[in-house]
C-alpha cells in the first residue's frame, strides 16, 4: 500500500495517516516530524530547516527531495508507506515520480482531505501533540482541569512552536499558494480522490480505507 495524504496544514492528514499506519502496518512517512526531528538533533538538515519551519515557510526543493529520496529508497518503506507533508510544491511531486519510475513501485492513491480555511486555524491553533506516541489531540477532547497529559500514553503533552495564529495563517498562505496546485497535477494522472475532511475522524477514516480497499482492487497504471 503505497499512499499520499494530501491536504492544507490541520486538515487531519497526521491523524489518519497515524491510524492508517496501524491498521495496515506500514511506516507512516511525515516530512514534517522528520524535520522535527532533525532540528532537535541538529544535524545537518535540521540546521538549514529550523528557520523555515519557524517561519512556517517551505524548506527549499532541493532539501526535501534529498529526504525523502533517503527513506523511501531506504529499508523502511519497502513494503509500503503512507507519505503525510510530501510532496508540497510541483517540482516535489514531480521528483517523486521520478524516484518511483527510477526504482520501480507506483502509488495506489492520492487521498485529499479538504478543510475550510477558518476550520485550518481553528484547528492548527487548538491542536496538541503527545510527546512519547506523537498522537494528535483538539484542547477540546482533554480534561480543562487536569494536567496535560496524553489521553493514548500518558505522555507530556504539547503546542507546536509553528501552530500559533499568525504562523498557522502564514502555513495556509503557503499551502494555497504552493502546495494547492498540486491536486490538479495528480487528478490528471487518475489517482486522486477528494474526500470531505470536515467530519469527525472515524468518519473521515472510513472513507480512506473504503477508497483503499477500491484501489487495491482495481490496481491504476500509474
Ligand atoms: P507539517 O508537520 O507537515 O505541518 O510540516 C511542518 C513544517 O515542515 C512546514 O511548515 C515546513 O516548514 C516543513 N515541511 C514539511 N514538509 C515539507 C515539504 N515537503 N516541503 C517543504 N517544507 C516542508
Amino acid at each position: 500500500m503505497r499512499i499520499i495524504l494530501f491536504g492544507p496544514p490541520g486538515s487531519g492528514k497526521g491523524t489518519q495517516a497515524k491510524l492508517l499506519a496501524e491498521k495496515f502496518r506500514i511506516p507512516h512517512i511525515s516530512t514534517g516530524d522528520l524535520l522535527r526531528a532533525a532540528v532537535t538533533q541538529q544535524t545537518p538538515i535540521g540546521l538549514k530547516a529550523k528557520g523555515y519551519l519557524d517561519a512556517g515557510a517551505l524548506v527549499p526543493d532541493d532539501v526535501m527531495i534529498g529526504l525523502i529520496r533517503e527513506v523511501v529508497t531506504g529499508g523502511v518503506a519497502k513494503e509500503g508507506f503512507i507519505l503525510d507533508g510530501f510532496p508540497r510544491t510541483i517540482p516535489q511531486a514531480e521528483a517523486l515520480d521520478r524516484l518511483f519510475l527510477e526504482i520501480g513501485i507506483r502509488l495506489d492513491a492520492v487521498i485529499s482531505l479538504r478543510v475550510e480555511h477558518d476550520e485550518v486555524l481553528r484547528r492548527l491553533t487548538d491542536r496538541r501533540v503527545c510527546r512519547s506516541c506523537g498522537r494528535i489531540f483538539s484542547s477540546g477532547q482533554l480534561l480543562k482541569d487536569a494536567p496535560a497529559k496524553c489521553p493514548n500514553c500518558g505522555g507530556e503533552l504539547f503546542q507546536r512552536s509553528d501552530d500559533t495564529l499568525a504562523t498557522a495563517k502564514k502555513r495556509l498562505d503557503v499551502y494555497l499558494r504552493d502546495t494547492k496546485p498540486i491536486k490538479e497535477y495528480y487528478r490528471r494522472t487518475g489517482r486522486f480522490t477528494q474526500i470531505d475532511g470536515m467530519r469527525g475522524v472515524t468518519h473521515v477514516f472510513d472513507e480512506v480505507v473504503e477508497i483503499l480497499r477500491k484501489a487495491k482492487s482495481s490496481p491504476r497504471p500509474v
